[in-house]
């Protein structure tokens, strides 16, 4: 006996709970498998977790400057190097998209230590 997919019509084994093909539920009342359709690159990018980073990242990135050109206090400029979390930790993942927000988030936080250590410098 088996058990095909209400989505794609793929002929699964009766044990299992989810299509093998496409992750939708075999068995009325479970959830989506999230891992697969992880897997199966149909990640949905949440837009407002991107502009979480993006923010993250320019706080982390200029505080340095910003707080120099205000205080003087300029060996905060390393606290900067912490805004390359986020965009290191995009850029290894498998989301085509993601990988390119977290290379323009390299970028900002690049020109941000940047000008923190010319205000440091200087
Ligand atoms: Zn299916």
């Amino acid at each position: 006996m088996t058990r095909i997919c209400k989505k794609c019509g793929f002929e699964n084994q009766d044990d299992y709970d989810f299509c093998a093909k496409c992750g939708t539920p075999l068995v009325e009342g479970l959830q989506p498998n999230q891992v697969y359709v992880y897997k199966a690159d149909q990640l949905q990018i949440n837009k407002k977790a991107i502009v979480a980073a993006y923010i993250i990242t320019i706080f982390l990135s200029w505080s340095g400057f910003v707080v120099g050109l205000i205080s003087k206090q300029t060996n905060l400029a390393v606290f900067t190097f912490f805004g390359f979390f986020m965009p290191f930790y995009l850029v290894q993942s498998r989301h085509p998209t993601l990988r390119k927000h977290g290379l323009v988030m390299m970028m900002i936080s690049l020109v941000g230590v940047g000008l923190s250590f010319y205000v440091m410098l200087h």
